[in-house]
């Protein structure tokens, strides 16, 4: 394997601007990578090589002018299947949407690429970013590169599995309930979801429409945090952006990395841990606390009543709008049309379009959604859960009153076996307790490596007041700082 791959996004960057290693030869050097490794891994769905060499000879002749290069210029990226990339294959984990090349870049594509971001291609992901394994694309699993039997979380876990396996330094994620920080988790990486409306949703294929949010994975907390910079900022195309600064997540990572946490008070959920928690996951978490406390961060427990009733809330939420959101895919505006036989009314095109298209997860999704929005059961279902959402981000003000940032295990489990829990959604779903109130709250959270157990990687959770970002990356950089990079201990992927 090239030490380019090993290398940080930041130190890429910065060997790329001083002209020690060019462009072009660290996107070689990555696509070698995942042409060595990734038949193994199955991260990428597509791998847009010319793409990523012209890219990055781009780079270097603007550097070859003398022109001042944008902090990331030349350091690859891995965009997750569910964001739109003009002329590139997006299909969002489904086969309906197979074949389908979108005529449009996302806003976060075009800011990514306006940077010198080289694409290197599109990841794997759970259909329609409905799972938390990536079991549920219909292109089969990829597989944690620190164990191949196992899931590197999802939905979006070809991100996660590209950046843990030096396929890519960086990568983009979508976060709904969990599936950014989930699958940063179980493969040893970072990521953050950032405040809704922080990054734009411009060209993200919807799920969730009020919890949909993109956000960066890196392999420390200064690249997230460079990636977040560069995606982050208001958009005029997404009516949910919002209009304000950006968070100074970079200058927070890097005065997070000095250590010093005195005066930050941290509060640890009370409800987030205990019973139904490997106690290998609490153990690391207890550890991690503490760190913190040695960091000379103020430590108190805190209590959120309403956190028992995110994993509800969210399975009727989430659906209702998927319903909604998923009707556009009608056989008549993307990809895949069955049926079409000239005999076959339009209405049986539609159903055995949609039929043939959808997987498993994504109908259930669908009719569940659907029952819940349906007239008599909206007020008993939706709007309950909608009232218990509220209740959840007064639990968050309350708390954020007495402490500034909370902490919890990123995920219950480290990473489960394939196959292990596919066939009971109750057993994939609980995968999102610990990340699924900051998601019906809209406030942002990191998920930060803390150690192993049992030989696989466990996260720590940092969850922060909207806004106020900078505050996850902090305490992220400053535990960061103070622990053994759990990444070292990856074992080589076997060839
Ligand atoms: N695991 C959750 C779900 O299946 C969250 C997914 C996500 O964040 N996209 O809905």
């Amino acid at each position: 394997m090239s030490e380019l791959t090993r290398l940080s996004a930041a130190d890429i960057a910065a060997k790329v601007a001083a002209g020690e290693v060019s462009a072009l030869e660290v996107a070689q050097a990555h696509l070698d990578r995942i042409a060595a490794v990734d038949g193994q891994v199955h991260a990428f769905l597509h791998v847009d090589a010319d793409g990523a060499l012209a890219a990055a000879r781009a780079v270097d002749e603007r550097r070859a002018t003398g022109a001042v290069l944008s902090p990331l210029a030349g350091v690859p990226l891995a965009m997750k299947d569910v964001v739109v990339t003009q002329g590139l294959p997006t299909t969002a984990g489904s086969k309906i949407l197979e074949g389908w090349r979108p005529p449009y870049d996302a806003t976060i594509t075009r800011r990514v690429k306006d940077a010198g971001i080289v694409l290197l291609g599109k990841t794997n992901m759970d259909e329609f970013a409905m799972g938390s394994s990536t079991e549920n694309s219909a292109y089969g699993p990829s597989h944690n590169p620190w164990d191949l039997s196992r899931i590197p979380g999802g939905s979006s876990g070809g991100s996660s599995a590209a950046v843990a396996a030096f396929e890519a330094p960086l990568a983009i994620g979508t976060d709904t309930g969990g599936s950014v920080r989930q699958p940063a988790a179980v493969t040893g990486i970072v990521g953050h979801k950032p405040t809704y409306g922080a990054v734009s949703r411009y060209g993200l294929i919807a799920f969730s429409s009020s919890l949909d949010q993109a956000g960066p994975f890196g392999r420390t907390v200064l690249d997230a945090a460079l990636l977040h910079e560069v995606i982050a900022g208001h958009d005029p195309a997404d009516s949910t952006s919002i209009a304000g600064p950006v968070a100074p997540v970079v200058a927070a990572a890097r005065d997070g990395a000095c250590g010093d946490l005195s005066g930050v008070r941290i509060g640890v959920v009370r409800e987030l841990g205990g019973e139904g928690y490997q106690p290998g996951v609490l153990a690391s978490f207890e550890a991690a606390v503490e760190t913190l406390r040695g960091l000379g961060a103020e430590i108190r427990e805190v209590s959120c009543p309403h956190f028992g009733y995110a994993l509800a809330a969210y399975y009727l939420i989430a659906p209702s709008e998927c319903s909604s959101n998923l009707a556009r895919f009608d056989a008549v505006r993307y990809g895949l049309r069955a049926g079409d036989d000239g005999v076959n009314s339009l209405e049986d095109v539609m159903s055995l379009t949609r039929q043939a298209g959808f997987g498993p997860e994504v109908k259930r999704r669908i009719i569940i959604g659907t029952y819940a929005l349906s007239s008599g059961y909206y007020e008993a279902y939706y709007g309950q859960a909608q009232k218990v959402r509220t209740l959840i981000a007064r639990d968050f003000a309350a708390a954020f009153e007495r402490v500034d940032v909370l902490v919890s295990p990123s995920s219950p489990f480290v990473a489960f076996g394939i196959g292990e829990r596919i066939a009971d959604p109750m057993a994939m779903y609980v995968n999102d307790l610990c990340t699924l109130p900051a998601s019906l709250a809209g406030t942002p959270a990191i998920s930060v490596p803390c150690g192993l157990s049992e030989g696989l990687p466990v996260g720590l959770q940092v969850m922060a007041p909207a806004l106020r970002d900078e505050r996850c990356y902090r305490v992220g950089a400053a535990f960061e700082a103070a622990v053994e990079p759990t990444l070292a201990s990856i074992p080589e992927l076997v060839r």
